[in-house]
Protein backbone atom coordinates (compact mmCIF):
# COMPACT_ATOMS: atom_id res chain seq x y z
CA UNK A 1 0.00 0.00 0.00
CA UNK A 2 2.43 2.95 -1.19
CA UNK A 3 0.02 5.56 -1.59
CA UNK A 4 -1.59 7.70 1.48
CA UNK A 5 1.33 5.48 3.09
CA UNK A 6 0.85 7.86 6.69
CA UNK A 7 -2.99 7.67 6.28
CA UNK A 8 -3.18 3.82 6.20
CA UNK A 9 -1.04 3.45 9.30
CA UNK A 10 -2.43 5.82 11.41
CA UNK A 11 -5.76 4.49 10.83
CA UNK A 12 -4.42 1.08 10.98
CA UNK A 13 -2.93 2.11 14.62
CA UNK A 14 -6.09 3.96 15.60
CA UNK A 15 -8.13 1.12 14.48
CA UNK A 16 -5.86 -1.43 16.77
CA UNK A 17 -6.25 0.94 19.90
CA UNK A 18 -9.85 1.79 19.92
CA UNK A 19 -10.82 -2.56 18.96
CA UNK A 20 -8.52 -3.12 21.99
CA UNK A 21 -10.14 -0.44 23.93
CA UNK A 22 -13.87 -1.71 22.65
CA UNK A 23 -12.83 -5.79 23.55
CA UNK A 24 -11.39 -4.55 26.76
CA UNK A 25 -14.78 -2.88 27.91
CA UNK A 26 -16.87 -5.88 26.53
CA UNK A 27 -14.68 -8.55 28.75
CA UNK A 28 -15.44 -6.21 32.44
CA UNK A 29 -19.04 -5.30 31.15
CA UNK A 30 -21.38 -8.28 31.30
CA UNK A 31 -23.77 -5.85 29.25
CA UNK A 32 -21.99 -2.67 29.46
CA UNK A 33 -23.20 0.23 30.51
CA UNK A 34 -25.43 2.04 28.20
CA UNK A 35 -27.23 5.40 27.27
CA UNK A 36 -30.17 6.28 25.51
CA UNK A 37 -29.48 8.72 22.65
CA UNK A 38 -32.22 10.87 21.45
CA UNK A 39 -33.11 8.53 18.86
CA UNK A 40 -33.31 5.45 21.57
CA UNK A 41 -30.10 3.86 20.11
CA UNK A 42 -28.15 2.50 23.18
CA UNK A 43 -24.39 4.41 23.01
CA UNK A 44 -22.20 2.52 25.44
CA UNK A 45 -18.94 4.04 26.79
CA UNK A 46 -17.22 1.96 24.31
CA UNK A 47 -18.64 4.17 21.82
CA UNK A 48 -17.52 6.93 23.54
CA UNK A 49 -13.97 5.75 24.60
CA UNK A 50 -13.39 4.90 20.77
CA UNK A 51 -14.51 7.91 19.55
CA UNK A 52 -12.09 9.99 21.63
CA UNK A 53 -9.10 7.69 20.66
CA UNK A 54 -9.09 8.04 16.86
CA UNK A 55 -10.46 11.37 16.80
CA UNK A 56 -7.55 12.85 18.92
CA UNK A 57 -5.02 10.68 17.10
CA UNK A 58 -6.39 12.52 13.78
CA UNK A 59 -6.41 15.16 14.53
CA UNK A 60 -2.44 15.60 16.05
CA UNK A 61 -1.53 13.93 12.73
CA UNK A 62 -3.95 15.15 9.95
CA UNK A 63 -4.62 18.33 11.99
CA UNK A 64 -6.42 19.96 8.48
CA UNK A 65 -8.74 16.84 8.00
CA UNK A 66 -12.23 17.65 9.24
CA UNK A 67 -13.63 14.19 10.53
CA UNK A 68 -17.21 13.64 10.63
CA UNK A 69 -17.87 11.02 13.53
CA UNK A 70 -21.35 9.96 14.89
CA UNK A 71 -21.30 10.56 19.00
CA UNK A 72 -21.10 13.95 20.90
CA UNK A 73 -20.17 14.59 24.26
CA UNK A 74 -23.30 16.94 25.18
CA UNK A 75 -25.37 13.42 26.53
CA UNK A 76 -21.74 12.19 28.90
CA UNK A 77 -21.41 15.67 29.87
CA UNK A 78 -24.83 16.09 32.29
CA UNK A 79 -23.96 15.95 35.86
CA UNK A 80 -26.16 13.22 36.29
CA UNK A 81 -23.73 10.89 33.38
CA UNK A 82 -20.76 11.97 35.45
CA UNK A 83 -20.34 8.17 36.37
CA UNK A 84 -20.12 7.29 33.04
CA UNK A 85 -17.94 9.85 32.09
CA UNK A 86 -15.53 8.80 34.82
CA UNK A 87 -15.76 5.03 33.14
CA UNK A 88 -14.99 6.50 29.69
CA UNK A 89 -12.04 8.50 30.66
CA UNK A 90 -10.80 5.45 32.88
CA UNK A 91 -10.94 3.23 29.60
CA UNK A 92 -9.14 5.88 27.22
CA UNK A 93 -6.43 6.45 30.35
CA UNK A 94 -5.27 3.06 29.42
CA UNK A 95 -4.13 4.04 25.95
CA UNK A 96 -3.41 8.17 26.63
CA UNK A 97 -2.08 8.24 29.89
CA UNK A 98 -3.54 11.01 32.60
CA UNK A 99 -6.20 12.08 29.88
CA UNK A 100 -8.88 13.85 32.22
CA UNK A 101 -12.95 13.71 31.60
CA UNK A 102 -13.40 17.29 30.19
CA UNK A 103 -10.31 16.26 27.41
CA UNK A 104 -12.07 13.18 26.24
CA UNK A 105 -14.90 15.33 25.95
CA UNK A 106 -13.06 17.49 23.83
CA UNK A 107 -11.77 15.04 21.81
CA UNK A 108 -15.26 13.46 21.22
CA UNK A 109 -16.11 16.73 20.27
CA UNK A 110 -13.75 17.19 17.51
CA UNK A 111 -16.09 15.74 15.01
CA UNK A 112 -17.55 18.51 12.91
CA UNK A 113 -20.12 16.75 10.94
CA UNK A 114 -19.63 18.72 7.82
CA UNK A 115 -18.98 17.37 4.21
CA UNK A 116 -15.38 19.02 3.13
CA UNK A 117 -13.12 18.66 0.16
CA UNK A 118 -11.08 15.74 2.77
CA UNK A 119 -12.50 14.22 5.29
CA UNK A 120 -12.86 11.08 7.78
CA UNK A 121 -16.09 9.14 8.68
CA UNK A 122 -16.28 7.61 11.20
CA UNK A 123 -17.92 5.24 13.50
CA UNK A 124 -16.43 4.44 16.16
CA UNK A 125 -19.06 1.16 17.00
CA UNK A 126 -20.93 0.48 14.56
CA UNK A 127 -23.53 -2.11 15.28
CA UNK A 128 -23.81 -1.21 18.94
CA UNK A 129 -26.74 -3.35 19.64
CA UNK A 130 -24.27 -6.45 18.45
CA UNK A 131 -21.66 -5.20 20.61
CA UNK A 132 -24.19 -5.11 23.64
CA UNK A 133 -25.30 -8.63 22.61
CA UNK A 134 -21.87 -10.03 22.09
CA UNK A 135 -22.24 -10.38 18.41
CA UNK A 136 -20.33 -8.64 16.04
CA UNK A 137 -19.60 -5.14 15.58
CA UNK A 138 -16.86 -2.73 13.77
CA UNK A 139 -14.96 0.29 14.14
CA UNK A 140 -15.36 1.97 10.71
CA UNK A 141 -13.10 4.54 9.49
CA UNK A 142 -13.00 5.79 6.00
CA UNK A 143 -11.16 8.98 4.18
CA UNK A 144 -13.18 10.05 1.67
CA UNK A 145 -11.81 12.86 -0.73
CA UNK A 146 -13.96 14.57 -3.33
CA UNK A 147 -16.77 12.62 -2.37
CA UNK A 148 -14.95 9.44 -3.41
CA UNK A 149 -13.84 7.04 -0.39
CA UNK A 150 -10.33 6.57 -0.88
CA UNK A 151 -8.88 4.17 1.99
CA UNK A 152 -11.70 2.10 4.51
CA UNK A 153 -10.46 0.13 7.50
CA UNK A 154 -12.81 -1.91 9.64
CA UNK A 155 -12.12 -3.44 13.00
CA UNK A 156 -13.85 -6.47 13.73
CA UNK A 157 -12.86 -7.60 16.86
CA UNK A 158 -15.00 -10.39 17.63
CA UNK A 159 -15.21 -11.63 13.84
CA UNK A 160 -13.67 -15.38 13.54
CA UNK A 161 -10.46 -15.14 11.32
CA UNK A 162 -11.01 -17.97 9.32
CA UNK A 163 -15.10 -19.80 8.04
CA UNK A 164 -13.01 -23.34 8.29
CA UNK A 165 -12.49 -22.27 12.07
CA UNK A 166 -15.31 -20.17 13.32
CA UNK A 167 -14.80 -20.87 17.15
CA UNK A 168 -10.96 -20.30 16.43
CA UNK A 169 -9.48 -17.03 16.23
CA UNK A 170 -11.23 -13.78 16.34
CA UNK A 171 -10.49 -10.07 15.69
CA UNK A 172 -10.19 -9.00 12.18
CA UNK A 173 -8.82 -5.85 10.19
CA UNK A 174 -9.91 -5.28 6.95
CA UNK A 175 -7.97 -2.47 4.79
CA UNK A 176 -8.70 -1.00 1.34
CA UNK A 177 -7.29 1.78 -0.37
CA UNK A 178 -8.44 2.51 -3.83
CA UNK A 179 -6.92 1.04 -6.86
CA UNK A 180 -4.89 -1.10 -4.83
CA UNK A 181 -7.40 -3.76 -3.25
CA UNK A 182 -8.06 -5.21 0.11
CA UNK A 183 -7.09 -7.18 2.70
CA UNK A 184 -7.41 -8.63 5.66
CA UNK A 185 -5.12 -8.92 9.00
CA UNK A 186 -5.34 -9.81 12.06
CA UNK A 187 -5.99 -7.85 15.30
CA UNK A 188 -2.86 -6.57 15.26
CA UNK A 189 -2.07 -5.83 11.57
CA UNK A 190 -0.16 -9.03 11.46
CA UNK A 191 -1.01 -11.74 8.70
CA UNK A 192 -1.74 -9.82 5.94
CA UNK A 193 -3.70 -11.39 2.97
CA UNK A 194 -5.16 -10.04 -0.08
CA UNK A 195 -8.93 -11.02 -0.12
CA UNK A 196 -11.27 -11.02 -3.43
CA UNK A 197 -14.70 -12.01 -3.37
CA UNK A 198 -16.56 -15.16 -4.77
CA UNK A 199 -16.54 -16.41 -8.07
CA UNK A 200 -20.48 -17.55 -7.89
CA UNK A 201 -22.81 -17.33 -11.16
CA UNK A 202 -25.21 -18.93 -9.91
CA UNK A 203 -27.57 -16.80 -8.40
CA UNK A 204 -29.55 -20.23 -7.12
CA UNK A 205 -26.01 -20.75 -5.15
CA UNK A 206 -25.68 -17.68 -3.66
CA UNK A 207 -25.60 -16.79 -0.10
CA UNK A 208 -27.07 -13.35 1.37
CA UNK A 209 -26.07 -11.72 4.56
CA UNK A 210 -28.45 -9.48 6.29
CA UNK A 211 -28.73 -7.25 9.48
CA UNK A 212 -30.15 -8.88 12.58
CA UNK A 213 -31.99 -6.15 13.81
CA UNK A 214 -35.48 -7.00 12.27
CA UNK A 215 -36.09 -2.50 11.44
CA UNK A 216 -32.73 -1.87 10.01
CA UNK A 217 -34.39 -3.71 6.70
CA UNK A 218 -36.82 -5.59 4.75
CA UNK A 219 -36.47 -9.22 6.09
CA UNK A 220 -39.30 -10.51 3.69
CA UNK A 221 -38.50 -8.73 0.60
CA UNK A 222 -34.94 -10.44 0.53
CA UNK A 223 -36.58 -13.82 2.08
CA UNK A 224 -39.24 -13.47 -1.36
CA UNK A 225 -35.84 -12.50 -3.73
CA UNK A 226 -34.48 -15.48 -2.82
CA UNK A 227 -37.38 -17.51 -3.24
CA UNK A 228 -37.36 -15.94 -7.11
CA UNK A 229 -34.04 -16.83 -7.47
CA UNK A 230 -33.93 -20.36 -5.89
CA UNK A 231 -31.14 -19.33 -3.26
CA UNK A 232 -31.55 -22.24 -1.22
CA UNK A 233 -29.28 -21.32 1.44
CA UNK A 234 -29.96 -19.89 4.53
CA UNK A 235 -29.10 -16.06 5.00
CA UNK A 236 -26.50 -15.17 7.10
CA UNK A 237 -27.77 -12.32 10.20
CA UNK A 238 -25.06 -10.50 11.15
CA UNK A 239 -24.66 -6.53 13.23
CA UNK A 240 -22.10 -4.20 11.52
CA UNK A 241 -20.28 -3.42 8.73
CA UNK A 242 -18.82 -7.03 9.10
CA UNK A 243 -21.06 -8.00 6.50
CA UNK A 244 -18.89 -6.03 4.27
CA UNK A 245 -15.86 -7.77 5.06
CA UNK A 246 -17.50 -11.51 4.57
CA UNK A 247 -18.31 -10.26 1.50
CA UNK A 248 -14.87 -8.89 0.54
CA UNK A 249 -13.51 -12.69 1.93
CA UNK A 250 -15.51 -14.49 -0.32
CA UNK A 251 -17.83 -16.18 2.49
CA UNK A 252 -21.10 -14.96 1.40
CA UNK A 253 -21.88 -13.40 -1.82
CA UNK A 254 -24.83 -10.45 -1.92
CA UNK A 255 -25.46 -7.97 1.22
CA UNK A 256 -29.21 -7.14 0.76
CA UNK A 257 -30.21 -4.03 2.77
CA UNK A 258 -33.90 -3.31 0.89
CA UNK A 259 -34.99 -0.21 3.83
CA UNK A 260 -37.32 -1.54 6.01
CA UNK A 261 -41.24 -0.46 6.12
CA UNK A 262 -40.92 0.36 9.76
CA UNK A 263 -39.06 3.68 8.65
CA UNK A 264 -39.70 4.02 4.99
CA UNK A 265 -37.82 7.28 4.51
CA UNK A 266 -34.63 5.94 6.29
CA UNK A 267 -31.68 7.48 4.69
CA UNK A 268 -28.37 5.83 5.28
CA UNK A 269 -25.32 7.60 7.34
CA UNK A 270 -22.08 7.77 5.19
CA UNK A 271 -20.53 6.20 8.06
CA UNK A 272 -22.15 3.33 8.05
CA UNK A 273 -20.86 2.35 5.00
CA UNK A 274 -18.28 4.40 3.43
CA UNK A 275 -15.16 2.30 4.90
CA UNK A 276 -17.31 -1.52 3.86
CA UNK A 277 -18.16 0.06 0.50
CA UNK A 278 -14.59 0.36 -0.85
CA UNK A 279 -13.52 -3.10 0.76
CA UNK A 280 -16.14 -4.80 -1.10
CA UNK A 281 -15.53 -2.98 -3.65
CA UNK A 282 -11.34 -3.39 -3.96
CA UNK A 283 -11.68 -7.44 -3.50
CA UNK A 284 -13.77 -7.28 -6.67
CA UNK A 285 -17.47 -6.71 -5.61
CA UNK A 286 -19.79 -4.09 -6.53
CA UNK A 287 -22.07 -1.54 -4.08
CA UNK A 288 -24.82 0.34 -5.56
CA UNK A 289 -28.46 1.43 -3.48
CA UNK A 290 -31.14 -0.83 -4.62
CA UNK A 291 -32.21 0.96 -7.79
CA UNK A 292 -28.34 0.86 -8.91
CA UNK A 293 -26.89 4.05 -7.87
CA UNK A 294 -24.22 4.80 -7.40
CA UNK A 295 -23.41 5.42 -3.39
CA UNK A 296 -23.32 9.43 -3.16
CA UNK A 297 -20.70 10.42 0.00
CA UNK A 298 -20.86 13.86 -0.99
CA UNK A 299 -23.92 15.38 0.33
CA UNK A 300 -23.85 15.23 4.43
CA UNK A 301 -24.37 12.74 6.83
CA UNK A 302 -27.20 11.21 5.46
CA UNK A 303 -27.03 9.69 1.82
CA UNK A 304 -30.32 11.67 0.69
CA UNK A 305 -29.71 9.95 -2.83
CA UNK A 306 -29.76 6.65 -2.23
CA UNK A 307 -32.57 4.29 -0.89
CA UNK A 308 -31.33 0.83 1.07
CA UNK A 309 -27.98 -0.45 -0.30
CA UNK A 310 -26.98 -3.88 -2.62
CA UNK A 311 -23.53 -5.33 -2.72
CA UNK A 312 -22.49 -7.92 -4.59
CA UNK A 313 -19.60 -10.32 -6.00
CA UNK A 314 -19.86 -8.04 -8.80
CA UNK A 315 -21.07 -10.86 -11.00
CA UNK A 316 -24.84 -11.09 -9.66
CA UNK A 317 -25.40 -7.65 -9.47
CA UNK A 318 -27.21 -6.53 -12.31
CA UNK A 319 -29.25 -10.09 -12.02
CA UNK A 320 -30.59 -9.05 -8.56
CA UNK A 321 -30.98 -5.43 -9.29
CA UNK A 322 -33.83 -7.15 -12.16
CA UNK A 323 -35.12 -9.38 -9.28
CA UNK A 324 -35.24 -6.38 -7.12
CA UNK A 325 -36.99 -4.43 -9.54
CA UNK A 326 -39.45 -7.38 -10.31
P1 LIG B 1 -26.74 -3.26 11.00
O1 LIG B 1 -25.94 -3.81 12.12
O2 LIG B 1 -26.24 -3.63 9.64
O3 LIG B 1 -28.20 -3.49 11.15
O4 LIG B 1 -26.49 -1.70 10.98
C1 LIG B 1 -26.40 -0.93 12.12
C2 LIG B 1 -26.71 0.48 11.68
O5 LIG B 1 -28.04 0.54 11.23
C3 LIG B 1 -26.62 1.50 12.77
O6 LIG B 1 -25.34 2.05 12.79
C4 LIG B 1 -27.66 2.53 12.38
O7 LIG B 1 -27.07 3.71 11.92
C5 LIG B 1 -28.40 1.89 11.22
N1 LIG B 1 -29.88 2.01 11.30
C6 LIG B 1 -30.64 2.44 12.32
N2 LIG B 1 -31.96 2.43 11.96
C7 LIG B 1 -32.01 1.97 10.69
C8 LIG B 1 -33.07 1.74 9.75
N3 LIG B 1 -34.35 1.97 10.06
N4 LIG B 1 -32.73 1.29 8.52
C9 LIG B 1 -31.45 1.04 8.18
N5 LIG B 1 -30.42 1.24 9.03
C10 LIG B 1 -30.68 1.70 10.27
MG1 LIG C 1 -23.38 2.50 12.63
Amino acid sequence: MREYPLEVDIAIQAAIEASALCEKIRMDLSHGESLLKSDRSPVTIADFGSQAIICKLLRERFPNDTIMAEEDSKELRRPDHSKILEQVAMYVNAFIPASSPNEVCSWIDLSANAVTDRFWALDPIDGTKGFLRGDQYAIALALIEDGSVKLGILACPNLYVDIEHPFGQKGCLFVALKGMGSVQMDRHGGNQRTISVSGVKNPSEATITESVEADHANHLMHQRLAERLNISKPSVRMDSQAKYGILARGEVTLYLRVPSPAEPGYKENIWDHAAGSIIAEEAGGKVTDVLGRPLDFSSGIKMVKNDGILASNGILHDTILKALAM
